[in-house]
């Protein structure tokens, strides 16, 4: 689910330097990172922000929907800045991370008229695509090669 706003989003005067540097990390970082990898990102700019500023900062920013959230099966919860102001989702490489932002095309009927159907007030709807990029499978093919010809 994604609006984006394309300037730095307003959340009140306090840790206002914070916020600043969660987003330009995030701008920076091109893949769905995790509030750790963010951190990480962050202390290598010399640009100490607590983690838990980080989660809070994460958190806000997702509440008014200035970052895409991608609830992996694992329990985690990965942060993306996407380029893309409209509503969309993603296709996601799971070797490498590598994120598309496409739109949803049929989901987007689909997910009003079910929800019309249950006379459902819709809020929102998820869909995410998970696979390997061409990248990622050209590697894969390769190492499985390799393999073969020294077996
Ligand atoms: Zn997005
Ligand atoms: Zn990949
Ligand atoms: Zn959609």
């Amino acid at each position: 689910m994604a609006t984006i706003n394309s300037g730095i989003p307003k959340l009140g005067v306090r840790n206002t330097r914070q916020r600043t540097a969660v987003v330009n990390v995030l701008r920076e970082l091109d893949n769905f990172s995790s509030a750790k990898t963010i951190h990480a990102a962050l202390e290598a700019r010399e640009l100490r922000v607590g983690l838990t500023t980080v989660y809070r900062t994460l958190q806000s920013l997702a509440e008014i929907e200035a970052v895409d959230v991608l609830n992996m099966s694992n329990g985690e919860t990965l942060y993306r800045h996407c380029t893309t102001e409209k509503h969309h989702h993603h296709l996601v490489c799971v070797d490498c991370g590598r994120t598309e932002e496409i739109p949803g095309g049929p989901v987007e009927t689909w997910a009003r008229q079910v929800a019309e159907e249950y006379d459902f007030d819709i809020t929102g709807h998820d869909a995410e695509i998970f696979g390997r990029c061409p990248k990622c499978l050209a590697i894969r093919r390769e190492a499985k090669e390799e393999h073969s010809n020294a077996g």
